[in-house]
């Protein structure tokens, strides 16, 4: 077993340099795969918290006026440097955090894509103009960036995460101050390194490590403009609150309790092996994960028979270093605890497990295998509270109605899904489901980089949501210009738009 000495302490990106925390409070990092840790990282103090906002806001003259066009060079050479890196960086997901290699390359992927997005600076960064909005007068607006912004990222995505945001805020013209999850700081660090590499001025980017405290003293520092959040709601509130109380622009992405509707008419087995990947991919440590199947009318014994099937047939087991496994550990031994604890709850409240995931795995790391809870019904908790772990509950319903009225009572709204051959109960659900992301026929509706990250309710506290265009928004602070300009350099005459200038002559 490895001693807590022969552990890598983590170090802090303060002004381009990497420096080690003083702080003598700390976390383990450890690799799900084998229950072991594998690195300590020191919570920073508010002190240095301080630093790195300081070393941030030091940069942000020079960076703020640097062309768009060159931001956007710094972030296409750190793109392909990601590219280049993407294995390594699948692989250290893996290792840290332990979804299966796959699921961590593509999670790269996506990560990839949102720098991608943001090498269109340039474009995304214009301005609207009206010409003769009055007569002789011309109105347009520009984009400035913020100022210091704050990435505050969770621990299932440790790659994906941080880059919904810092590109887009980087290629905005802001400085950064990214707090990784404590419990995956070392993807983060890679990250840091591959910026350093493709040219990033020093004190752009920066990272602290960390818990609550570290993320109050990020929320309380006057020289933090933005702060940027996913997470759980509890945080995601309090982030949210705090900051804006602050004076500070706040997106805050929260918790998810998302559901799959399966309609008499579905092709029952696609709508199966989507649902089975969407509740059971990443361990179900997602917030688009699927959490609540609804199968409509007399499709609920069938479904539960085929589902049970499938997910009996995943192979559970550690990750790290093996391309063998359907499905890897979760997060942490507490995590575990948790997510099994569930199945305990279920059954108390008059649920049947269909399948119990706790059979299916054994070894020293968090191995669970994947549930199937049938006969749950709205009241259970299973049923309302988000579980973020392998966990599938079904919860028969009558018609589509019954469907939405669930939706409608469900305080999250990140997404839901419907399976139908019906375009009209297609038309119907999208319309009328209370969730800010939906799917049709497909198990995570998840938007890609282009499009914003649209969280309803309880699952997102804020305005501008994360990614696509609404990420420019968030990131930016228009400026208005009215000009008017005259034939000859004589005097303006009597513009009453004028006398201010007049006066001071
Ligand atoms: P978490 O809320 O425990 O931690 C997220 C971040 O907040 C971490 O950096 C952590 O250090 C910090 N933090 C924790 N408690 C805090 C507090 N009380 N005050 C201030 N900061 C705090 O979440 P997690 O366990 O790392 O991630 C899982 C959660 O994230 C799930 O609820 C999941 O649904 C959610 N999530 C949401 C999205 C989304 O886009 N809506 C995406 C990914 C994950």
């Amino acid at each position: 077993m490895a001693t807590v000495q022969a552990l890598e302490t983590v170090k802090m990106l303060v002004g381009g340099r990497w420096i080690a925390a003083g702080s003598s409070r700390s976390g383990e990092v450890f690799n799900p795969s084998t229950g072991q840790p594998i690195a300590r990282v020191p919570f920073s103090t508010a002190e240095e918290v301080d630093r790195a906002v300081k070393a941030a806001h030091a940069a942000l003259p020079e960076w703020a006026e640097t062309p768009a066009v060159e931001r956007a060079r710094v972030l296409f050479r750190f793109r392909e440097r990601l590219v280049e890196e993407s294995e390594n960086l699948a692989r250290l997901v893996t290792r840290e955090h332990g979804k299966t290699l796959s699921e961590s390359r593509a999670s790269v992927q996506r990560g990839v894509e949102m720098v991608e997005f943001a090498c269109g600076v340039p474009s995304l960064l214009m301005g609207q103009t009206l010409p003769n909005i009055a007569r002789d007068v011309d109105c347009e607006t520009v984009r400035h960036p913020v100022g210091v912004c704050v990435g505050i990222t969770p621990f299932n995505f440790p790659v994906m995460v941080p880059l919904w945001m810092v590109p887009v805020a980087l290629a905005c013209g802001n400085t950064f101050v990214l707090k990784p999850s404590e419990k995956v700081p070392l993807s983060a660090l890679k990250l840091g390194e591959l910026l350093i590499e493709s040219g990033l001025p020093d004190g752009v980017f920066n990272i602290v490590h960390g818990d609550k405290e570290c993320v109050d003293a990020l929320l309380e520092h006057s020289d933090v403009s933005a702060v940027s959040f996913v997470g759980s709601t509890a945080a995601a509130r309090h982030v949210y609150e705090t900051g804006t109380r602050k004076g500070k622009r706040v997106q805050a992405a929260g918790g998810a309790k998302n559901h799959l509707i399966i309609m008499p008419d579905a092709d029952l087995d696609q709508a199966a092996r989507a649902l089975q990947a969407s509740a059971f991919g990443c361990a179900g440590e997602r917030c688009m994960a699927g959490s609540v199947a609804l199968p409509v009318g007399g499709i609920g014994d069938r479904l539960v028979e085929r589902l049970r099937e499938l997910a009996g047939q995943m192979r559970v087991g550690p990750t790290d270093g093996r391309e063998d496994v359907d499905m890897g550990p979760v997060i942490g031994r507490d995590h575990l605890n948790r997510v099994a604890g569930y199945l305990d709850v279920a059954l108390a409240e008059g649920a049947h497990i269909a399948l119990d995931g706790r059979k299916a795995a054994s070894g020293d790391g968090f191995l669970i295998g994947p549930s199937v809870l049938d006969r749950v019904e709205p009241a259970m908790r299973v049923a309302r509270e988000e579980i973020f772990g392998p966990v599938l509950s079904v919860l028969r319903v009558d018609n589509l109605e019954a469907a939405l009225a669930i939706g409608r009572n469900c305080p999250y709204g990140n997404g839901a899904s419907i399976f139908t051959r019906s375009g009209w109960a297609a038309r119907e659900f999208k319309h009328r489901f209370n969730a800010g992301m939906i799917g049709i026929n497909v198990g995570v509706p998840a938007p890609m980089a282009w499009f914003p990250f649209t969280g309803w309710n309880q699952s997102f506290f804020g305005d501008l949501h994360i990614q696509g265009i609404e990420g420019v928004q968030f990131y930016t602070r228009q400026k208005m210009t009215m000009t008017r300009w005259f034939e000859s350099a004589s005097q303006p005459g009597d513009d009453p738009l004028w006398q201010g200038g007049k006066s001071r002559t």
